[in-house]
């Protein structure tokens, strides 16, 4: 499936050619742990629909999913809710502000506009938080462990989520704007707890490219060959990705990489290229949208290299 190419190769020469390209990028600082973080760092991986896994750099660091977490959240939520409960609740359309912007809440409806951004994804940790209570860590483990398909399973990582709950004054002015207008009809702090425990889920970049490949895989999981997802779930999950995966930046991935992805504050960002593979990249230097600056060069090389936009 991985179409005769050499691609363990390909990683090698682009991960070389691509680790120092992070120029004019910061690590967010904004979450105290995630300030500390290495900024050499720099890792690749590929998941191919026949279940094998290529990487190359650094592939052996941790990070945190921080809004790659968001592709957890909504799958989760759309085979436990289904599309119609969870689509009452957040849009499905791009935004063209910042992740974190209360002024569409505002402005518009107070729904969030999709489920990508911090607001929509709070509201779905409110709803799976208030269905399974206190299992609802256990249980969103295990399914991201089963997306990944991650021996041993994936965990939170408690420093990242104390730091970033004991800094969140913006998420919670999100979240208590929504309560207070009935868009979040669950418990604030409880809602928002799940949420940053969600972000707090330490991953590899081939975790996620398996991740990837699930999706791009209709929802089967081709390393365990375990049904994750329905179609229709990896359908919604992908289209949203496309339009909504790079928040505000998301237009300008469209045209450089072309490819469903989700980035997250750490540095990764997690693609699906449906009917091919899952690929995800890691280095931390941000660009002003919060999206990695060498992983989107990165990611853009390669989508041109393997035609992942089938052309
Ligand atoms: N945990 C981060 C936050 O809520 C996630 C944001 C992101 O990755 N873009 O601010």
């Amino acid at each position: 499936m991985n179409d005769g190419l050499n691609l363990q190769g390909i990683l090698d020469r682009t991960a070389s050619d691509c680790r120092t390209m992070t120029g004019g990028g910061r690590q967010a600082t904004y979450i105290p742990e995630l300030a500390k973080t290495d900024t050499a760092l720099f890792s690749l991986s590929a998941a191919t629909l026949d279940g094998s896994v290529f990487s190359s750099g650094d592939s052996d660091s941790l990070f945190s999913m921080q809004s790659m977490s968001k592709v957890v959240a909504l799958s989760f939520a759309l085979e436990i809710f289904g599309h119609d409960y969870v689509f009452a609740r957040v849009g499905m359309e791009p935004c063209s502000e910042p992740f974190n912007s209360i002024m569409k809440l505002e402005m518009t409806s107070s729904t969030p506009l999709n489920p990508f951004i911090n607001s929509g994804s709070i509201v779905l940790a409110g709803m799976i938080e208030d269905r399974l209570g206190e299992r609802a860590i256990d249980d969103l483990l295990k399914f991201a462990s089963g997306m990944t398909g991650r021996r041993g399973g994936l965990k939170v990582n408690e420093r990242v989520y104390m730091s970033e709950s004991s800094t969140a004054d913006r998420n919670r002015a999100l979240a208590y704007f929504m309560h207070s207008v009935g868009t979040l009809p669950f418990g604030v702090e409880e809602s928002l707890s799940l949420y940053f425990k969600l972000c707090s889920i330490d991953v590899r970049t081939d975790d996620l490219a398996v991740m990837g490949s699930t999706l791009a895989n209709a929802g089967l999981n081709p390393v365990t060959e375990e049904r994750m997802i329905s179609i229709d779930t990896a359908y919604t999950v992908t289209g949203l990705m496309s339009v909504c995966g790079l928040y505000d930046e998301s237009g300008e991935f469209a045209v450089k990489v072309g490819v469903p992805a989700k980035s997250g504050v750490s540095g990764g960002i997690v693609c699906a290229a449906p009917g091919r593979m899952g690929l995800a990249v890691f280095s931390p230097p941000l660009d002003k949208g919060g999206n990695s600056v060498a992983g989107v060069k990165a990611l853009s090389r390669l989508s041109r290299e393997l035609k992942l936009r089938g052309m």
